[in-house]
């Protein structure tokens, strides 16, 4: 599956809804500091289901709401949503004859949130599960940031093995596994 584009609307320094497109394989987001770069990986962490503030640069999960700066104030959600391109119908289960499959989080001040599989409300785990063993996910090694490299070679072996075990396409019968067992 490819991406196509991101949709960002009261996120971090994003406030007003912007999408930010992929129309090739390979794409860059340039700019000077502090322009929201890292924002948008954020955003693609935040999405797909990351439950740690800290991972997101933030010490509550609604600091990823637009808090307000300058003239403008704070608003009341924010939304994420991710399009990807299915059309060779990579995705297996229910989605896999959809052309497009976009996945959506909101999340309120109160605190609430709320997941989408391609405009229907879901749970968190229909989302993760879509992502589970293709190397994308939030804590994946499919996004490589500052310093993890030589996280990745200081790593004590059962840590290590949890991205080889993605790598190698079991995590998810791990997970579904896991899953029977606590039923
Ligand atoms: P660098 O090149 O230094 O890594 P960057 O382009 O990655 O910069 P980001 O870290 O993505 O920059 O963006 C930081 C900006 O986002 C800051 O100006 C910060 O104030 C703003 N920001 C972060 N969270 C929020 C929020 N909840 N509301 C409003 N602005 C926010
Ligand atoms: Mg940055």
């Amino acid at each position: 599956m490819r991406l196509k584009c991101i949709k960002l609307a009261g996120f971090k320094s994003f406030v007003d809804p912007t999408t930010v497109n992929f129309p090739s394989n390979l794409g860059a987001v340039v700019g000077p500091n502090g322009c929201g770069k890292s924002n948008i990986i954020d955003a693609v962490r935040w999405v797909m289901g990351e439950s740690s503030a800290k991972n997101l640069r933030g010490e509550n999960m609604t600091d990823v709401i637009f808090n307000g700066s300058g003239g403008r104030k704070p608003v009341g959600q924010a939304s994420i949503e991710l399009v990807f391109d299915n059309s060779e119908g990579k995705l297996v289960g229910e989605y896999a004859s959809y052309a497009e499959i976009s996945i959506r989080r909101k999340v309120t001040r109160e605190g609430q949130n709320f997941y989408y599989l391609n405009g229907n409300k879901c749970r968190r785990r229909d989302i993760t599960d879509i992502f589970l063993g293709t190397g994308l996910g939030p804590r994946s090694y499919a996004i490589i940031e500052q310093g993890m490299i030589s996280r990745l070679i200081e790593a004590r072996p059962e840590d290590l093995r949890i991205f080889i075990e993605e790598a190698a396409g079991i995590s998810k019968y791990k997970e579904r596994r896991r899953d029977t067992e606590n039923r």
